[in-house]
């Protein structure tokens, strides 16, 4: 297969950015600037109802038979053109424990999953980050606490420190409600192309929401994330910083 090379040309400050390798069976649309995006989070936290909300993403997709991973190639239209995040999805092992290696290798942007209605998928979520940063020790990930629409919430805002610890994004999702789905892409993208002011020109086509986050509860949510921001992070649980 040819590689493609990303057409970085016209816009120099992306020169620097890291130039997507191609991966075997990665999806690489075009000539795109192409990352490849790792999703991790303990299983049944919502990675695949997120990863298929996009549907061309979905329509795109690949299966990997020799890693059982399925590759969705979710393309974003920005004021810098497109950006392609080829997304690895998992068929599952996540379950039995770690995932192999090559599910990690080249990846150059993560994101790790879990479900605020579980706190256990939270307490999680430290092994998921250590699992990802063995083997790619510098890339851009987002945190994010998914099923935000469910009514009974587990992990409240202020309980949520992880990612200040190691500079990390977080955000409150809602795959079924698409509350948020594109907040992740538009944090990595800036980061990858390496423009604080880069925004999407346009709205991917996604699946209709199947459940609604009530307008009221997300305004709180932020507020409350936004509260939680300005406290210090505690002492004690900055051991691994
Ligand atoms: P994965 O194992 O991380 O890939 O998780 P799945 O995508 O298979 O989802 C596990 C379960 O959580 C399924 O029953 C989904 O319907 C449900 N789920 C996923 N996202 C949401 C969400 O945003 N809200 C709610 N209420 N349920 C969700
Ligand atoms: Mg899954």
């Amino acid at each position: 297969m040819q590689p493609q090379v990303p057409q970085f040309g016209a816009m120099p400050q992306m020169a620097a950015a890291p130039v997507a390798a191609p991966v075997a069976g990665a999806v690489v649309p075009g000539s795109l600037p192409t990352f490849k995006l790792i999703l991790v989070g303990d299983g049944g936290t919502g990675k695949t109802t997120f990863v298929k909300r996009h549907l061309t993403g979905e329509f795109e997709k690949k299966y990997i038979a020799t890693l059982g991973v399925e590759v969705h190639p979710l393309t974003f239209h920005t004021n810098h053109g497109a950006i392609c995040f080829n997304c690895w999805d998992t068929a599952g092992q996540e379950r039995f424990g770690g995932l192999r290696d090559g599910y990690y290798i080249q990846g150059q942007c993560a994101i790790i999953m879990f479900d605020v209605t579980s706190r256990l998928t939270y307490n999680n979520v430290e092994r998921w980050y250590r699992d990802l940063v063995r083997v790619c020790e510098n890339i851009p990930i987002v945190l994010c606490g998914n099923k935000v629409d469910v009514k009974d919430r587990k992990v409240k805002a202020r309980s949520i420190t992880f990612h200040r610890k190691k500079n990390l994004q977080y955000y409150d999702i809602s795959a079924k409600s698409n509350y948020n789905f594109e907040k992740p892409f538009l944090w990595l993208a800036r980061k990858l192309i390496g423009d604080n002011n880069l925004y999407f020109v346009a709205a991917p086509a996604l699946a209709p929401p199947e459940v609604a986050v009530d307008p009221q509860k997300a305004a709180e949510y932020e507020r409350q994330i936004a509260e939680a921001a300005e406290v210090p992070v505690p002492e004690d649980e900055s051991e691994f910083s």
